[in-house]
């Protein structure tokens, strides 16, 4: 199924002379380029406005929620049980209930200390500031247990901070309590829909650095930054104590030993939770202990959205600037960004990749649009939208070429072989030079080439048209599928409407099976007429009223009337007489001949009864295309007629013209038939077309009309002459009468006499008449010219 470029090659050598371009020449790089310019141009605006959109969407937070959203899957997936070097020891519900109290008091928590501490416990930290005084003794105990501990225990603080219009206040522990013991900071900063929350792992007051609980937790002690605690953490396997159970002595010191606490609560009426995504409620102090264990497994990095933007950016650009046109590097980055995130965040360094993907939509949507208006992916081929420019086309010629039987023949196809098969057509169109783009559209290929003068654009367009047959058969091996080309040359119309013009032209040729058709005025004229004339045959039929004249058959011996050759002559009211032989070739094209054969035999054998009365031997003839005489149902419906209307069959003569090729089975049995009645038949337009010598012998006929484009030409020409000396002799060697038609001078009508010729028609004697007319002229017997 693939063309070979070898008979590509040969094919296109064998591409007729082309002819001399109309002046003046056309900026060709310029137009018929234009195609591929204005994708490039489309495509690099999308691309523009995709990364704008990205670079403005990251500099507003515009995606924040589905990044944080996106970071919390991420997190889920990598999801691992938290170390279990950091406990919590938590008031809870239980301690609440077994010490009767809303909190722990002082002493409680001095109590606690002791026991940690005595546990072997490395450090700990407080997640509240003791701020404000309790009672004087238990203010002391917690005091002197500080001192005890020195270097041990850590207190809550915040610093204070600004958000928005709203000031929150420092809060640090009592005077007395900071004087012994270590401060670390509580603070975090959720983001504005607390899907996330970045720590600092440092804060300054009045020019003293303090640690943050989870610096203060991890034993951070490297450059202050913010940072984001990985979710990855699961907060629900952090080793938890109840405070009332450690504070009891219910909690084994190997549990504790060696281990860093932070004391927090999680009591169900407590403020202190946070959500975290996809996991809930999560008390406050299990984000400082993930934050720790984040700064312990290797300190973060935030790269920010910027790799994220730039590989959407070199993607985009390799598709906008890249030759091959795929949209490889686009699915590559869309997926490969968020496959990414994942390797990076196990190594610490946190991208943001959603204003990347956004820029990266934004441009998808972007080149899809484009590429469904004005490119056809299937055949990898751009649409007609891509040609239709505003720029004027006066400069050219309009082609498409319909490949009837497409639809079919793709059927079979896999896309891929559609699309090879559709570019190897670009590729011979391509081949002469002179087309630029080639568009696809539907089952038609659409391109522009310098305009030409119209005979050398008949030449051009055969020649494509045969080139183009020749390449489909040898190639696809498909001889179902005629190429037919429709040109436009309406140089003043707006493009899109050429192309139109164009694609009509070559779906009309198409069907009626000719290799091209050139939309000119001269065309667009024609067509109208063959309309016109269709609306008429239309009405004639209906009303079954076609008007006839007669034009008489001269015996050229004795110079009398012998018969009379049925001819339309009709005017449909208001109208001029309509061209029979067009109105023959529409009954023919729309299938209706019989129809019209039956509407002119009617009023033919009606009139014909006065002439036999008259004549005896009166012979009336009638036009019938030789075609119909397979038609069983037409013969039927003729000897029906004559037995109705009362004509004699012996009287009628068919006078049989062909185009095509008559199937001599078919029409034997109905020409016995024909024979058997006494029909006459007689050979129309002998000598040209089909109606040749082989056609003499496959039509019995008892008559041969010679065609009058010989007759008329005798006089001037010796081969016309001879073609006429030696068909009469033919048919009288068969035994046949010899009529000439057209004979139009006295000269002519001698010559014809002297070759022994029968009988002459033509405007010597008479034009088609009337009935009555002809009566009058038969009454006088005989022909005035030769008296
Ligand atoms: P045809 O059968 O060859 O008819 C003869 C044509 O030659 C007629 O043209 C007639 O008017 C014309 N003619 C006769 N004498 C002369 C002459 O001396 N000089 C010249 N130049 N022409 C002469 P018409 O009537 O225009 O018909 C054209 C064709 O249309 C006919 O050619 C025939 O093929 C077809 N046609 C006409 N009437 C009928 C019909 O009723 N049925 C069918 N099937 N075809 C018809
Ligand atoms: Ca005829
Ligand atoms: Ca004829």
């Amino acid at each position: 199924m693939t063309p070979s470029l070898a008979s590509l090659a040969g094919l296109l050598r064998r591409i007729p002379g082309r002819a001399e371009k109309l002046a003046p020449e056309p900026p060709e790089e310029n137009v018929l380029q234009s195609g591929e310019a204005l994708l490039r141009r489309k495509r690099n605006k999308v691309a523009i406005f995709a990364i704008l959109f990205g670079l403005v969407s990251a500099a507003i937070d515009l995606p924040l929620p589905a990044e944080d959203a996106y970071r919390a899957v991420r997190a889920q997936l990598r999801s691992r049980p938290a170390p279990p070097d950091i406990v919590m020891v938590t008031v809870d519900d239980a301690t609440l209930n077994e010490l009767g109290k809303e909190l722990p008091s002082r002493s409680d928590d001095s109590a606690l200390v002791d026991r940690l501490v005595a546990a072997g416990v490395d450090k700990i930290v407080f997640d509240r500031a003791h701020a404000d005084p309790e009672t004087p003794a238990s203010d002391a105990t917690f005091e002197r247990m500080l001192e005890r501990h020195k270097g041990k225990v850590w207190l809550g603080m915040t610093p204070s901070y600004q958000i928005k219009f709203q000031k929150i206040d420092r809060i640090l522990p009592l005077e007395r309590f900071r004087q012994h013991a270590a401060m670390a900071s509580m603070t975090g900063f959720a983001s504005p829909f607390s899907l996330s929350v970045v720590f600092p792992t440092s804060v300054d007051i009045d020019g003293t650095t303090y640690p943050s609980i989870s610096a203060a937790l991890a034993g951070y002690d490297g450059s202050s930054l913010r940072y984001r605690p990985d979710f990855a953490f699961n907060p629900w396997t952090i080793p938890t104590y109840s405070y009332v159970d450690v504070l009891k002595g219910r909690v084994p010191a190997s549990k504790l030993r060696g281990r860093s606490v932070i004391i927090g609560r999680s009591f169900f009426e407590s403020s202190d939770f946070l959500v975290m995504p996809l996991k809930g409620r999560v008390p406050g102090s299990y984000f400082h202990v993930i934050g720790a264990q984040t700064l312990k497994s290797g300190v973060p990095t935030d790269l920010y959205w910027f790799p994220a933007m730039l590989i959407v950016v070199m993607a985009i650009g390799s598709y906008t600037l890249g030759r091959s046109r795929s949209a490889r590097p686009l699915w590559f980055a869309a997926v490969g960004l968020p496959l990414l995130a994942f390797p990076l965040d196990e190594v610490r360094f946190n991208i943001d990749i959603m204003p990347a993907m956004l820029a990266l939509g934004f441009a998808g949507i972007g080149f899809h649009r484009i590429a469904k208006k004005y490119y056809s992916s299937d055949v990898d081929a751009m649409t007609t939208s891509a040609l239709s420019l505003d720029k004027g086309s006066a400069a050219l010629d309009v082609y498409a070429l319909r490949i009837a039987n497409l639809a079919e023949m793709s059927e079979e196809w896999s896309p891929r072989e559609l699309g090879e098969f559709v570019n190897s057509l670009i590729t011979y169109i391509k081949g002469p030079g002179e087309a630029g783009d080639v568009a696809f559209e539907r089952d038609s290929l659409v391109w522009l080439a310098p305009r030409m003068d119209k005979v050398s654009l008949e030449r051009h367009a055969d020649g494509l048209a045969l080139m183009l047959k020749t390449a489909i058969s040898y190639d696809w091996q498909s001889a179902s599928s005629t190429p037919a080309i429709g040109i436009d040359t309406n140089y003043s119309l707006p493009l899109g409407q050429r192309i139109k013009k164009a694609m009509q032209a070559a779906d009309e040729a198409a069907n009626r099976g000719v290799r091209f058709i050139i939309n000119d005025a001269a065309y667009v004229e024609a067509r109208n007429y063959r309309l016109e004339i269709m609306r008429v045959l239309e009405k004639g039929l209906r009303e079954r009223k076609i008007g006839v004249a007669y034009q008489p058959k001269i015996d050229l011996a004795t110079g009398r009337i012998v018969g009379a050759e049925t001819l339309i002559r009709w005017k449909p009211d208001g109208q001029d007489f309509v061209n029979p032989q067009e109105l023959v070739l529409a009954a023919e094209a729309s299938d209706r001949i019989n129809e019209l054969t039956m509407i002119v035999m009617e009023a033919a054998l009606v009139d014909g009864r006065e002439a036999i009365a008259l004549d005896p031997g009166f012979k009336l003839a009638i036009n019938m295309s030789a075609k119909s005489l397979s038609d069983t149902h037409l013969l039927f419906d003729m000897m029906t007629m004559l037995g109705r209307i009362g004509f004699p069959a012996e009287n009628l003569t068919l006078e049989l013209t062909e185009t095509a090729k008559l199937e001599d089975k078919l029409i034997a049995p109905q020409i016995s038939a024909l024979n058997a009645r006494g029909i006459g038949l007689s050979i129309d337009d002998f000598g040209t077309g089909q109606s040749n010598l082989e056609y003499l012998e496959k039509l019995p006929s008892s008559e041969l009309k010679i065609d009058k484009k010989f007759v008329q030409h005798m006089a001037t020409s010796e081969e016309s002459h001879a073609v006429v000396r030696a068909t009469i002799e033919i048919a009288h060697s068969l035994g046949k009468v010899v009529v000439a038609e057209g004979v139009e001078t006295e000269a002519v009508a001698d010559q014809l006499r002297a070759m022994g010729c029968d009988q002459a028609q033509g405007f010597l004697f008479s034009q088609a008449i009337a009935m009555p007319e002809l009566l009058i002229m038969m009454g006088g017997k005989r022909i005035v010219v030769n008296a």
